[in-house]
């Protein structure tokens, strides 16, 4: 008999809890595989960036497997409810008495793990699954009373304690190469119909190497100033990990461990810098938490329910200048041609495009959240999700309502010399710095710069109005 590893978001042979599990067992072969589910990522909104993304490193990984002797097969199901017939078929026809893999947590794919477990048990063969995408059980940490943290400092607070540097941070090795095996594997797509992308591939090699190369040269060269630098668009003070922390090709315990190695081992505290990205490791986690004990969370809905009550301005017209990087407020221009160049944004712009988009618009959170997974190379549910929705103030731990970010003091703030809004918008290039972050009528008119689509005299009035009616304190 032999073991079927169904790879998902876990596109690494290192460190992999599954596969590992699955090598340890020691139950004849190891076949690996991969579900193409194009209809059901189109539902989920995934995009062109994200899935080349994929693709790309699908096929690394296809690479590392076979040096392992491990076939990798492809197999395609249009949707996920295709994907227990499909994987019994293989089980089938290659003998496998049980398929490994590791959790996923969004409502789909729980679903959908619930039904491959139970068309495997009543086909006599076993399903077993593995906590891998978090570094700690998210779903064990729980309050004093037994319920799910709803605000991150508590929730950090807990993470800090019950994390014991040890166990959590076993690196599983990957397989020894098996002798070679009889079955062949399947050839990755290049590209599939309806995913193209003209965001810029070189950006995001794809592999684990190139993964570990950009996390070893993070650690060795930009963390130390992460806790300063890291608000500064301009710069490449963050780690840009997040598409691979997003497909799975690097762990989050393989990031934790090499942060851990030059802090003393300490957590939340020794070296700023380390200590303020270890932080945001955890939000990762807390966004996860969040899923799991709020599921409604995965179907549209708002985490604050009373605000599926505001009667957002879905102007059409306004959206698609926003989408466009046409807004006439440089830093959000900026940050939306980034997302639309690239594939992915800096995170305080993430931020202030996103409020921008729902306070100053008052356009739906949910139009943007769509908008972000159809163009990241990044996208992930969780955090995305979370990432909105705080924007929006609908969120857990959110924004006050009448917080609202004013776009040209926050580029005054972490992009005083105007260095990133002339990267991306470079028909403000001779602009000078202090006229940059709000150009005056004249200037926009001979740089043929839009005017600003909104009067934000009137917008923040608006927003914190309609929240107002809803009553509550946030
Ligand atoms: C509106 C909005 C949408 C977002 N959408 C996504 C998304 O689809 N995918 C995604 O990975 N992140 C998302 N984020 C979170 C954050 O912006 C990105 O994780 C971060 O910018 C990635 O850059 P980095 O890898 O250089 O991060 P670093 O600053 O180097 O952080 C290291 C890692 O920690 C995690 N992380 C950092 N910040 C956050 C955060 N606020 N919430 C959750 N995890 C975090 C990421 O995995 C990141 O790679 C969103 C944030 C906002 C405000």
């Amino acid at each position: 008999m032999n073991t079927l590893v169904w790879f998902r978001s876990d596109l690494r042979t290192r460190d992999n809890t599954a596969l590992h599990a699955a090598a340890c067992a020691n139950h004849g072969c190891l076949i690996g595989v991969f579900i193409l589910c194009p209809q059901q990522w189109k539902d989920h909104h995934w995009g062109g960036p994200r899935v080349d993304f994929l693709l790309r490193n699908l096929r690394a990984l296809g690479a590392e497997l076979k040096r392992l002797n491990i076939p990798l097969k492809i197999v395609r199901s249009n949707r996920f409810d295709g994907v227990p017939q499909a994987l019994l078929k293989l089980a089938r026809a290659h003998d496998c008495a049980a398929l490994y893999c590791n959790s996923e947590h969004e409502v789909n794919e729980v679903r959908r793990d619930d039904e491959v477990r139970a068309a495997f048990e009543t086909d006599n063969r076993q399903m077993h699954t593995f906590r891998d995408q978090t570094i700690l059980d998210v779903a064990d940490i729980r309050t004093q009373a037994g319920g799910w943290y709803s605000v991150f400092t508590p929730f950090k607070r807990k993470w800090c304690e019950l994390f014991k540097s040890g166990d959590e941070l076993k690196e599983f090795a990957p397989p020894q190469p098996q002798s070679s095996s009889k079955v062949p594997a399947d050839e990755v797509p290049t590209q599939l119909a309806g995913f193209s992308t003209d965001a810029d591939r070189k950006l995001w090699p794809e592999g684990e190497s190139s993964a570990h190369q950009r996390l070893a040269s993070f650690v060795d060269q930009a963390i130390a100033d992460y806790a300063t630098r890291r608000d500064e668009p301009a710069t490449d003070g963050t780690s840009a990990l997040s598409p691979y922390l997003a497909c799975g090709v690097l762990s989050p315990r393989q990031c934790l461990r090499a942060a851990l190695a030059v802090n003393h081992n300490r957590v939340d505290s020794g070296k700023k810098g380390v200590a303020t990205w270890i932080s945001e490791l955890i939000w990762r986690e807390f966004y996860r938490h969040i899923l799991i004990g709020f599921p409604r969370v995965c179907m549209d809905r708002p985490f604050r329910t009373e605000t599926e009550r505001l009667r957002w301005n879905n102007d059409t017209v306004q959206f698609e200048a926003w989408c466009a990087g046409a807004t006439g407020f440089p830093i959000v221009d900026a940050g939306m041609r980034q997302l639309a160049a690239a594939g992915w944004m800096h995170n305080r712009v993430r931020m202030i495009v996103a409020m921008f988009l729902t306070k100053d618009l008052f356009i739906d959170w949910r139009w943007g959240e769509r908008f972000f997974m159809e163009h990241l190379v990044d996208g992930d549910f969780a955090s995305n999700n979370g990432g909105w929705q705080w924007s929006a103030s609908t969120g857990t731990d959110a924004a006050p309502y009448f917080r609202v970010f004013n776009p040209a003091r926050q580029s005054e703030r972490y992009d005083p010399n105007g260095a990133y809004i002339r990267r991306w918008v470079p028909e403000l290039e001779p602009v000078p710095a202090n006229r940059i972050h709000d150009p005056d009528a004249a200037t926009r008119g001979e740089r043929d710069y839009p005017a600003p689509i909104v009067d934000r005299s009137k917008s923040r009035a608006r927003v914190v109005e309609a929240f107002k009616r809803l009553g509550g304190s946030r």
